[in-house]
């Protein structure tokens, strides 16, 4: 590498990325970043690592309304949160899986998101719990659904000296439930070839704000419209999970490539589909909400 720069602050690290210019890349937990450094591959670049900059680290609770997750957070630190565990389960037992022990010790969620890989694990989780990226650059501080910036790709959304500084999470809706299922050919280490996650509000039985967000659909973490409107307003019973499946055959067109067929993937993503709902219908699960910083935690998902 041509530079490696090690900003305090985030106003430094945006100054870093303007100077350097097409040459400027971003370091967080280095997952990515660092096998590049030593495969020689970023010999022109000028890394800037943003590890050291305390605003960017832990997890605030944001006055009643969600977490914000700063960016240097990594997914072992996480996996650990207990403000983030019991509000998102979902996503609490996904950044627990995420690769390996040392992946987790090193990997930021930021990161992840950032990556713009085609088939992450977190992505897909966070889309469906509403999940924001905080973005700060030269032109000031401005907030992108993570949905959004994964459809789009990170690479095309963040302009020159723009860095993602924290993942915002919204305080789970009451009558909550998310779901996530994934597919991979290794049941650790290997990201996913398909994957399902889906969130929705139950309210007076029926499915509301329903999300579903599909890893195998197409080059990015998408979601499902026609499947999202399959379960939304109905009650979450076995015809209308039948139905969603359905429309799963009927309108996802995977692509192809050396892990899966087309074919194949859309099969994994109709059984991914149908366990993913089955695992969020029946009744909630017994017992009182469960309260942390003084508040009821009303999120109901199911083990
Ligand atoms: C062996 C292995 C197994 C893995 N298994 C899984 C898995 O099962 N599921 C899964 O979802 N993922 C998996 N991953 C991917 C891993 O989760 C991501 O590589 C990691 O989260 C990236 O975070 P990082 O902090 O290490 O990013 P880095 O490597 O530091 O950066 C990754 C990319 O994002 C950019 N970037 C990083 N942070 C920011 C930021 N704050 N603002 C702007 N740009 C930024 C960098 O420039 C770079 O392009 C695996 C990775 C490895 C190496």
């Amino acid at each position: 590498m041509r530079d490696y720069v090690r900003p305090t602050s985030v106003s430094q690290a945006i100054s870093a990325l303007e100077e350097a210019g097409d040459a400027g890349i971003v370091k967080m937990g280095g997952c990515q970043v660092v096998p590049l450094i030593q495969r020689g591959a970023l010999a022109d670049r000028v890394v800037v690592g943003l590890h050291g900059i305390p605003e960017l680290r832990g997890v605030e609770l944001r006055n009643g309304s969600g977490l914000r997750v700063g960016a240097a957070a990594r997914l072992a630190e996480l996996a650990q949160n207990p403000r983030l565990q019991v509000r998102y389960p979902v996503l609490g037992r996904t950044v627990g899986a995420v690769g390996s022990p040392a992946i987790r010790n090193m990997a930021s969620l930021a990161g992840n998101v950032a990556a713009g890989l085609p088939n992450s694990d977190l992505v897909p989780v966070l889309a469906v719990v509403r999940g924001v990226a905080e973005i700060q650059g030269p032109a000031g501080v401005r907030s992108v659904p993570v949905d959004r910036l994964a459809e789009r790709t990170p690479a095309e959304e963040l302009a020159r000296g723009e860095i993602i500084s924290a993942v915002s999470l919204p305080e789970p809706p009451a009558g909550f439930r998310a779901g996530y299922r994934r597919f991979a050919l290794r049941a650790a280490l290997d990201r996913p070839i398909a994957a399902v996650a889906v969130g929705l509000e139950l309210s007076d039985g029926a499915c509301r704000g329903t999300r579903v967000a599909l890893v195998g659909a197409g080059p990015t973490p998408i979601r499902a419209p026609a499947i999202e409107a399959a379960l939304d307003g109905r009650p979450l019973t076995e015809e209308t999970i039948a139905a969603a499946v359905g429309v799963v055959r009927e309108t996802v067109e995977p692509r192809g490539d050396e892990q899966a067929s087309g074919d194949y993937r859309r099969t994994l993503l109709t059984v991914l589909v149908r366990r993913a709902l089955d695992d969020m219908s029946g009744d909630a699960p017994a017992g009182s909400p469960r309260e942390i910083d003084g508040a009821p935690v009303r999120n109901t998902e199911r083990e």
